[in-house]
């Protein structure tokens, strides 16, 4: 297996970015925004299209971190189990938070265009345990009304159970960030990129947004024990010639995921609990053994030896308990965060950017904003 090729080529970042309009303020502005993913430009954009003057600071290109590098899972809900997050936040937030998210996958529809499908997705039990749990989901999803339908027999039997989520996307990730960037541009955002903040107190802006998730550890050092950078691995295989899997599939409580791209190309992540304490790191760069495990599991999946085209790794920032943190950072003037998405940013981040917006424009209404206080985590 050719897994001693570490090229890292992540196949998103491969589309041709949309032209951007490029203005730019002179001195202070309201706003400066660390991080230019799917985070950084959805509250670049909601704050532009509320009148501030906004600038973004990019240490690579737009959507160069996670956002261009992620398993393009458009996924609503948090990153725990129903189930779960309904035992630990309460069913009043659980639901909560799965409705928000679901209105949040139908804003993004129109900003994505060809970059956002629907066709739902698909939870697998990998075991008979995991059947148990994911049967106890179902349960609870189908007492709080939030539609998923339990099926008993998927992927020809190979799977131990599923849960089918109706609401669910695909997602061409970083196209579909270049183009909110696009729009935060022509809504009068000035994105500098290749420009990476080493201090965010010498920005010259009234309010600045840490939007970093699991890149730029450190940056903050009230945040780095809160958001653990964490490693993801992923790999492509080159088409195949017949459509396998016509949505997204996601097993092992998500620890392995895999799609099939509309060209017929079979993209695979995860197996990071193959050796879990080395993936908490924020080195960029894919392992051994990692993509060897995704490379076997593929042939698996596929029946066949897999041919790779793309291999690559990224980063995201997980946190305690699985949910992100977005407001402001206590004790810091003018500070606020929203990151910390444990490996389920691509609807959440787009959601807490505009969560963050509209907190700074005034309207903190929002229950999402107390259930992702920072203010939790400190005395
Ligand atoms: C391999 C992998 C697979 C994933 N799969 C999925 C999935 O299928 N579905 C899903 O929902 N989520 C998935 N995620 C998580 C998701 O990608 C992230 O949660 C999401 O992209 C976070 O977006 P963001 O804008 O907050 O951060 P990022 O997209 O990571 O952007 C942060 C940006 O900040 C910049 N930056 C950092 N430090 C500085 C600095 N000091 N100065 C200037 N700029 C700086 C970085 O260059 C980066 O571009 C996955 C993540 C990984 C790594």
């Amino acid at each position: 297996m050719p897994f001693s090729v570490r090229r890292m080529n992540p196949y998103w970042l491969e589309d041709a970015s949309p032209p951007r309009a490029m203005p730019t303020h002179a001195g202070r502005v309201d706003v400066a925004i660390v991080g230019a993913g799917v985070t950084g430009c959805s509250a670049a954009l909601r704050l532009a299209e509320g009148g501030l003057r906004v600038r973004v600071h990019e240490a690579r290109a737009v959507a160069e971190g996670a956002s261009g590098r992620n398993g393009g899972f458009a996924l609503r809900g948090g990153a725990s189990r129903y189930d779960v997050a309904r035992e630990t936040y309460g069913r009043e937030a659980a639901a909560g938070l799965w409705h928000w998210t679901e209105g949040a996958l139908d804003r993004m529809e129109p900003l994505a265009g060809d970059a956002l499908r629907r066709p739902g997705s698909l939870r697998l039990a990998a075991d008979e345990e995991e059947r148990e749990q994911i049967r106890g989901e179902h349960e609870t999803m189908h007492e709080d009304g939030i539609a998923a339908e339990w099926i008993d027999d998927p992927v020809d039997g190979r799977f131990h159970g599923a849960i089918f989520h109706p609401e669910d996307g695909a997602l061409q990730p970083a196209r579909f960030v270049r183009r909110l960037a696009a729009g935060a541009a022509e809504a009068g955002v000035e994105i500098r990129e290749h420009d990476p903040v080493t201090d965010v107190d010498i920005l010259d802006a009234e309010h600045v947004i840490v939007a970093t998730d699991g890149y730029g550890h450190g940056l903050v050092p009230e945040l780095a024990d809160l958001i653990w950078p964490t490693r993801g691995q992923v790999i492509v295989s080159e088409p195949i010639g017949r459509v396998l899997y016509d949505k997204p599939h996601y097993a092992r409580q998500g620890f392995d995921y895999w799609q099939q791209l509309p060209d017929g190309r079979i993209l695979l992540g995860g197996f990071r609990d193959v050796s879990i304490m080395d993936e908490l790191t924020d080195v960029e760069e894919t392992t051994p053994a990692i993509q060897a495990s995704l490379e076997r599991f593929l042939g698996e999946l596929i029946g066949e030896e897999p041919r790779i085209s793309h291999r690559w790794a990224g980063i995201f920032g997980l946190t305690q308990d699985m949910l992100p943190l977005v407001g402001r950072i206590p004790g810091r003037d003018g500070l606020w965060v929203a990151g910390g998405y444990s490996g389920h940013g691509n609807v959440l981040g787009f959601a807490c950017g505009e969560l963050v917006a509209d907190a700074i424009l005034g309207d903190a209404s929002s229950p999402q904003l107390a259930l992702f206080d920072p203010a939790r985590f400190f005395d």
